[in-house]
């Protein structure tokens, strides 16, 4: 994969945590993009081919992750979150974690559980661990000493899960696969589509806070007034449990999401997205998903505006790591291009009469 991915997908960045995540991507839009366009809650995006005559196009990722929040600290130094994002209290038990500093530099922790040795004769066991129930150990002896070494409430919590490559060199594993690796297509569009090529205004970059509702889809749209908006974003294949073929498995392509709780794919661009895979002989597979994209918020802006989401097959997503596949990297590279370049104003007319 790109570097730009390893890169990525190694920062910190829970809701409204994002700033590496994105001087990162201004770093490289102010390369690649003729003009910068910032909304005031955090998401940013480059423009190429400004002042085109045809639709405007904005392709985007979302730079948040999901993660936690310290609430408060004990007597006894050890650390009270809470989630940000939809995570299981479940999946963050025994796990490596890092609590940021206001200036950036990284607190390890561990979340504390109790060894079988310590639980013997223990009766009820709940089935659910909630996020309140959890505690993180920094290794401090009290709660002076927690705060001498850093640790204030409101700073962000992300687990230790970096950039790793599996042993066939095909796959790869981090904490922040949804959605460092949309965030990573918008800066590969931006350094690699060609101007000419356009027949559109493309606006490429990513949004905020999409893990807890889709909020920086919602003012980004407010100030692009896209006539399409193209998500890419990773999606959880069910293939090691019990899938079927709509729920996703991992090398089988871009994930066509024509259905999921709060955006039914538009069926005149569902047509045109199929079209295109054919066309130009892109592999993907049919997907509904049981959550939402930012699409599903843009759907409903200025009037309504055509959506469609680029799905990347993951497994493992909204816990502390998860893993994606090279394969399907490519086929939503290309897709993600196709698509970019089909679009004009007779395209946008056409896929609109389809619906
Ligand atoms: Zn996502």
């Amino acid at each position: 994969m790109d570097s730009i991915y390893k890169e990525l997908v190694n920062l910190p960045g829970a809701p409204s945590f994002e700033k590496p995540v994105r001087d990162y991507m201004r770093k490289h839009l102010k390369q690649t993009t003729e003009e910068i366009l910032e909304d005031r809650l955090g998401s940013i995006f480059g423009v190429i081919n400004k002042g085109s005559t045809g639709p405007k196009v904005m392709l985007a990722g979302h730079m948040d992750e999901v993660g936690a929040i310290v609430t408060s600290i004990k007597d006894n130094g050890l650390i009270k979150i809470s989630n940000l994002g939809g995570v299981k209290g479940n999946v963050y038990l025994s796990q490596h974690f890092d609590i940021y500093t206001d200036d950036g530099e990284k607190i390890p922790a561990i979340s504390a559980s109790k060894p079988p040795h310590l639980s013997r004769g223990d009766i009820a066991k709940p089935k659910e661990l909630k996020f309140t129930d959890l505690l993180l150990d920094i290794g401090a002896d009290d709660k002076k000493h927690a705060e001498q070494l850093g640790v204030k409430i409101g700073q962000q919590v992300i687990s230790r899960n970096d950039y790793t490559v599996s042993k066939d060199g095909k796959k790869f594993f981090s904490k922040a696969w949804d959605d460092r690796f949309g965030c990573g297509i918008s800066l590969e569009v931006a350094r690699d589509i060609k101007k000419e090529n356009l027949n559109c205004e493309l606006y490429t970059g990513a949004t905020v806070q999409e893990e807890v509702g889709l909020r920086g889809a919602k003012t980004a749209a407010g100030l692009i007034k896209p006539d399409l908006f193209i998500a890419v974003d990773c999606s959880p294949c069910a293939d090691v449990f019990d899938g079927d073929e709509s729920s996703g498995s991992i090398g089988d392509g871009f994930l066509l999401r024509f259905f999921d709780p709060s955006a039914i794919m538009h069926q005149g661009m569902k047509k045109h997205i199929i079209d295109l895979a054919k066309k130009h002989n892109i592999k993907f597979q049919y997907y509904r998903s049981k959550g939402g994209t930012d699409a599903a918020r843009i759907q409903l802006e200025n009037g309504g505006t055509l959506v469609a989401t680029i799905g990347m097959p993951a497994r493992y997503i909204h816990s502390t790591t998860s893993m994606i596949s090279e394969d399907d990297y490519k086929e939503v590279k290309k897709i993600v291009f196709a698509l970019i370049k089909s679009i004009d104003n007779d395209t946008i007319k056409t896929i609109k009469e389809n619906v």
